[in-house]
């Protein structure tokens, strides 16, 4: 027996079900909100990730996949999507199309984490990037999308949270005082974030050790020292989110672990209702960063949303995926009119099963029982010669006889019969 690689994990088909429902419900929330799908290779060039996403970051100093190629390049597989968006973007001169430069992608991103936290190596992501627009109404826009698609895949209660964290202008400032704050307070810090603090004062605001948490409450906030147009781009963006009608609040503490992000950023936060939260997607505004890629200088915004996270919080259901009816059969022509039947049903959609063994009556409604079929579609030689069938509920047991055109009907209002 040879076993998984650690870290890694196989899709069951339960859990595939649920997660081709989740991608085809953002497949039609993005695309009528005006973003078209983009496919992207799984491996790129490993400078692509140190110049987006900094060299100094944990993810490209400590996880990701790097190897040398035979002819001495050094590749890498992506650790997450929006720097091959950006390439793509420029590569293939998409900024020269008249249409609207705005994109979603899915699929595997790679980080090699330490397994004991429980994160898979391989995880899916969904995201869509929007590029060229600086104005707070596309920010507001982006923002509605998601909020919109995880009420739709029903989450339930949806808020987002938003912050600034300004520009290359007004933030150095902030940081300034952010450090001097810290600074003052360096005794009780933890480890971590006594080392971070004069590479990096922001990250010092999402420690979670519990010290660092205290101290973060009476910490200068961002707000105070945005610069007049980074203020302005905050205020009318959250007068937006109100006609936009999306449910959020303000966290003047967040920002997020990737340096490049400039004004906003937003997170999904999603409670169960017994008071513990999730964050379930993030993002935010990048207006530096396809220059620091690419040379051309282009506004972006986009978020990703983590596909395990969303399974998770879904699938709360132990059942296994059952068939909507099982065909049983009482002799030869009966069989042929039941693949008939069969094949009118999946067409439309149902999922049915049959017994391949061809066996008899009894042993039919055995499988159909393991199976867990919600109904039983029985034929026998009378119904062959009154174009008629048995429908049996095999969840209350009733049944009745009706003619063979009628079957769609009852499967679909089940609770009728
Ligand atoms: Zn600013
Ligand atoms: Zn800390």
């Amino acid at each position: 027996m040879i076993n998984i690689v650690k870290g890694f994990k196989d899709i069951l088909p339960k859990e595939a079900a649920i997660r081709g429902d989740i991608l085809l419900k953002a497949k039609r929330i993005f695309e009528s909100n005006g973003f078209n799908e983009i496919i992207l290779p799984i491996l790129e060039k490993t400078e692509l990730f140190t110049r987006s996403i900094g060299e100094a970051t944990d993810i490209v100093q400590k996880e990701m996949y790097t190897f040398t190629d035979k002819n001495g390049d050094s590749l890498s597989l992506r650790p997450e999507g929006t720097a091959s968006v950006v390439r793509a973007f420029v590569e293939n001169n998409l900024f020269n199309k008249s249409t609207p430069h705005k994109y979603y992608y899915s699929g595997p991103m790679f980080r090699r984490e330490r397994p004991q936290k429980g994160r898979l190596r391989q995880f899916y992501q969904l995201g869509l990037e929007f590029f060229g627009e600086d104005s707070p109404l596309a920010d507001a826009h982006i923002i509605y999308i998601l909020h919109k698609f995880l009420s739709e895949i029903n989450l339930q209660n949806v808020v987002i949270e938003i912050n600034s964290v300004g520009c290359e202008f007004c933030r150095p400032k902030y940081e300034e005082e952010l450090t001097k704050y810290y600074t003052k307070n360096i005794d009780n810090l933890c480890e971590d974030c006594s080392s971070r603090l004069s590479k990096n004062p922001l990250r010092l605001l999402d420690c979670k050790n519990e010290t660092c948490s205290q101290l973060k409450t009476d910490a200068p906030v961002i707000v105070e020292y945005l610069c007049s147009e980074c203020l302005e781009h905050h205020n009318r963006l959250k007068d937006f989110l109100k006609i936009f009608n999306v449910n959020f609040r303000e966290n003047k503490f967040m920002v997020r672990g990737l340096d490049y992000y400039t004004k906003t950023v937003f997170e999904a936060v999603s409670s169960d209702g017994l008071g513990s939260q999730n964050a379930v997607g993030a993002g935010g505004r990048y207006n530096n960063l396809v220059e620091q890629i690419t040379g051309k200088k282009f506004h972006g915004i986009g978020f990703a949303l983590g596909v395990e996270r969303l399974v998770l919080l879904l699938n709360q259901d132990e059942s296994e995926i059952a068939p909507d009816f099982f065909i049983v059969t009482l002799g030869e022509s009966s069989l042929n009119i039941g693949i008939k039947i069969y094949l009118e049903l999946t067409q439309k959609g149902f999922r049915g099963e049959f017994d391949y063994q061809l066996k008899g009556f009894k042993h039919q409604l055995k499988k159909a029982d393991k199976y867990k079929s919600k109904f039983c579609i029985i034929i026998g030689e009378n119904e062959v010669k009154s174009n008629k069938v048995i429908v049996k509920n095999m969840l209350t047991g009733v049944q009745q006889e009706i003619a063979a055109e009628n079957i769609e009907g009852v499967l679909n209002e089940p609770y009728k019969l």
